[in-house]
């Protein structure tokens, strides 16, 4: 086989290359669970419940506030209903006494009964307007807290549905370095550098077998030519794709 540019040929024993294409597979492996743990639905899972407590806890605080004010209102407007019943008592108890003789000031007084029977209405009817909305805050308010009872709850079974996943990939990952790591030993140092590069610069296929006269690393036939240069290079001369540059391995379904 021809060099390639600057790049000297490799001699490895075939038996070397069919190995690379093994430690290729656990490299795959390994890349298919970093995958899936990067894009874990469980994980996403807890931030998507994380965040629904963030904007939930801001609710629950403008409810708080919204809660408080209408407390606060409503002890106002009772203690504005107070004040003109203890006036309208005092003149009832006055008029009652029978101590005012004075036609004009009894008049006066019944006058100011009924402006303040009139008043004392009003301020009822602010009083229960006011109850009626704190009612309504609060209901939601209850409702907003049950629901981040609920979250803690649903957080805290996500949280552990993740852990379960993440610990199971990390378990098959393990298992796909070790296997890597058994099937690397067996190759030839030098022939695993050059792998390890073409696999970064590869979209992580740095090997590729030859299947019946295509590169399964780039999917593409070899031309006549190229398939007769490989049938004439030594066993244990490392080929290269000519298309995708990746190290070429033969098997006996090489199609040579
Ligand atoms: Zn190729």
């Amino acid at each position: 086989m021809d060099r390639v540019g600057e790049e000297p040929v490799l001699n490895v024993d075939p038996q070397q290359q069919i190995t690379l294409l093994e430690v290729q597979q656990h490299d795959l492996e390994v890349d298919r669970v970093r995958h899936r743990r990067a894009t874990l639905p469980e994980a996403a899972r807890v931030a998507e419940i994380e965040a629904a407590q963030r904007s939930l806890a801001d609710s629950i605080t403008s409810v708080s506030v919204e809660v408080a004010d209408l407390e606060l209102e409503q002890r106002k407007a009772d203690n504005d209903v107070d004040l003109v019943r203890q006036r309208a008592a005092k003149d009832r108890q006055l008029l009652d006494s029978g101590s005012i003789n004075d036609a004009k000031q009894l008049t006066s007084l019944q006058h100011e009964l009924e402006s303040l029977a009139r008043r004392q209405s009003d301020l009822e009817d602010v009083e229960l307007e006011i109850m009626e909305r704190l009612e309504e805050a609060q209901g939601r308010q209850s409702a907003l807290l049950a629901e981040r009872d609920q979250m803690v709850a649903d957080l805290a079974a996500a949280v552990e549905a993740r852990d379960t996943a993440m610990a199971a990939l990390a378990e098959e990952e393990a298992a796909a370095q070790a296997a890597r790591a058994a099937s690397a030993q067996a190759v030839a140092p030098e022939l695993m550098t050059l792998y390890d590069k073409l696999r970064a610069d590869n979209g992580g296929i740095g090997a590729a077998a030859l299947h019946r006269g295509r590169c399964e690393g780039c999917r593409i036939e070899l031309t006549p030519v190229d398939l007769e240069r490989i049938r004439g290079a030594a066993p244990d001369e490392v080929v290269r794709c000519e298309e995708c540059r990746r190290i070429l391995v033969r098997t006996p379904e090489s199609g040579l």
